[in-house]
């Protein structure tokens, strides 16, 4: 239950989804309590930009960091990646706008971290256990969380598509369930939507290397990794998200047609109600041996 970090530096490079431009990144150890920082080295401005929901500046499409004009874009697959391997503590040095995309999903990042080596540090995790339900309705969409001793999610998207309708998963979060299940998950896009995302500027670097495409007839990159692969990996957004409380959080997230919008505002919603969890370092057991009521 101590905080972890990488046992050495690791560098990669590829290109950013959505601005399609070549980035090089590189993920270094960081002390303790200092959680995951991002700096720019291709501006005179290298301030440090922590992976807090204080500096998120859009979740539309993909979840962006920002520290006046200092900007992190597309920070949720690798975000997703160090909660998933339960690494804590980490400084992020990249040379473009975005985060590398790589195949869509996390594995490539579970490899590099997992290459890196994983250090235990002198140091307790905090988490945040949830002991009151809090729920928040967009139409019809939904995201709620609610007292649970680890960290489960439920999450159904509906999409009017035969291959996207109603597909609901369940899982406890580890790092052997997120290996296993979540990180190999794609991102995903229907055919329709391409034309209208590239309008916008977006999925400038997309291909078929990078995401799954749905058409009408079906998905263009020929097999899906699991038949439930979209709703996975928006489990994988979720937790990438959820990295912006700052902590590790407990409890059963359940999310109906979620986004990275709905996403950010349940972090939103979990800091501002304070009286709706504690702080805990919690043991094996998922008992508690440090309570606070904040
Ligand atoms: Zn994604």
């Amino acid at each position: 239950m101590n905080q972890k970090t990488l046992k050495k530096s690791v560098e990669c490079s590829g290109i950013g989804l959505h601005s399609g431009r070549p980035v090089t990144m590189r993920i270094r150890p960081a002390p303790v309590n200092s959680g995951i920082v991002f700096r720019r080295t291709d501006l005179p401005d290298r301030k440090a930009v922590s992976a807090l929901h204080a500096n998120l500046v859009s979740a539309q499409y993909a979840t962006s960091l920002g520290n006046g004009e200092v900007i992190i874009k597309t920070v949720e697959h690798l975000l997703s990646c160090l909660m998933g391997l339960e690494i804590d503590n980490a400084l992020i040095e990249l040379d473009s706008e975005e985060v590398p995309v790589f195949d869509g999903s996390a594995n490539y990042y579970v490899q590099l971290l997992q290459s890196a080596g994983i250090q235990i540090q002198e140091a307790r995790r905090k988490f945040i256990k949830v002991y009151r339900p809090i729920e928040l309705y967009d139409k019809d969409r939904a995201i709620s969380i609610k007292p649970y001793p680890r960290l489960r999610i439920t999450y159904t998207i509906d999409f009017p598509h035969p291959l996207l309708k109603n597909q609901t998963k369940t899982i406890d979060i580890s790092s052997e369930s997120f290996i296993t299940e979540i990180a190999p998950a794609r991102t995903f896009c229907l055919y329709e939507e391409v034309e209208n995302l590239r309008q916008q500027g977006l999925a400038k670097g997309g291909s078929l290397e990078n995401a799954i495409v749905i058409g009408r007839d079906g998905i263009y990159n020929g097999s899906l990794r699991f038949e439930d692969e979209c709703v996975r990996h928006k489990i994988l957004d979720l937790l990438g998200d959820l990295t912006l409380l700052g902590t590790r959080i407990l409890g059963h997230i359940t999310v109906y047609k979620g986004g990275h919008l709905l996403h950010s505002r349940l972090v939103r919603e979990i800091l501002l109600q304070q009286n709706s969890w504690y702080y805990t370092s919690g043991n094996e057991k998922g008992s508690l041996d440090e309570r606070k009521i904040v």
